[in-house]
């Protein structure tokens, strides 16, 4: 068990802010990683002519802030309920410094999870809510549900119980308001979840070209479908 474990997660995730703000490296968040997945391309048009939410999007967002809504929490009540090897449900801020050593330019990475458990005092669980017209779970919900593990994992790189961490990918349809819940062990996706990341954050970098969708479904449904020369259909 690591002691003082949430008190020494809020202090490193201020001291990056910190250097990162010093330092003047750029932020980017563990969503936009994981969001870039299918179609890097949808990314440089959002920054070129911006995006605005969509009301099945603003409804979701509404379900997800009632379901797991942010709340501040007291690092050190939080630590004595994990020394009393108590349970306990978080939501806390994530993030390590990416190095790109090739071009030596360095971003920091950082996210909040939907929730993080805690059980008997030991880290079990990350989970992420997905809303959806259904049920399944795609590649990108366990990119970012994993990416968050790492960023644990670089914050505190002794933290024993990080080989037997769980991944929950919860998704409520919000046709018929049922719930699936999928568990994923971290331990069997960390070098998967390590090269996918790596692989995007050369986009993010600007190493190598976007990549375009493969998928006349992605494009069909896509917010920028009118405005892009890219699309498949
Ligand atoms: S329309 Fe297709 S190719 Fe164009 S940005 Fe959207 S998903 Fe990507």
């Amino acid at each position: 068990m690591y002691k003082n474990l949430i008190s020494s997660l809020v202090e490193k995730f201020s001291l990056l802010v910190d250097f990162s703000a010093k330092n003047r490296i750029p932020r980017i968040f563990v969503s936009d990683i994981s969001s870039s997945i299918y179609c890097e391309w949808r990314k440089i048009l959002e920054s070129k002519f911006g995006f605005e939410a969509t009301p099945e999007m603003e409804r979701g967002l509404r379900i997800h802030n009632s379901l797991f809504p942010y709340e501040k929490i007291v690092p050190e009540e939080a630590d004595k309920v994990l020394e009393a090897k108590g349970d306990l449900e978080i939501t806390l801020k994530l993030g390590f410094i990416w190095e790109d050593f090739q071009i030596n330019k360095k971003v920091l990475i950082s996210g909040i999870p939907d929730r993080i458990f805690f059980e008997s005092g030991r880290l079990k669980r990350i989970s992420e809510l997905k809303t959806r017209k259904n049920q399944d779970v795609y590649v990108s919900d366990i990119i970012q549900c994993g990416l968050y593990a790492i960023c644990i994992e670089r914050m505190l790189p002794d933290i024993v119980e990080i080989k037997d961490l769980e991944l929950e990918i919860k998704v409520l349809n919000v046709v018929d308001q049922s719930m699936r819940s999928e568990i994923f062990f971290f331990r069997d996706l960390k070098q998967a979840v390590e090269n996918t990341v790596s692989d995007i954050m050369d986009f993010w970098l600007g190493k190598r070209e976007p990549k375009v969708s493969a998928s006349k479904n992605l494009c069909s449904l896509c917010y920028f479908r009118t405005l892009c020369d890219k699309k498949l259909i």
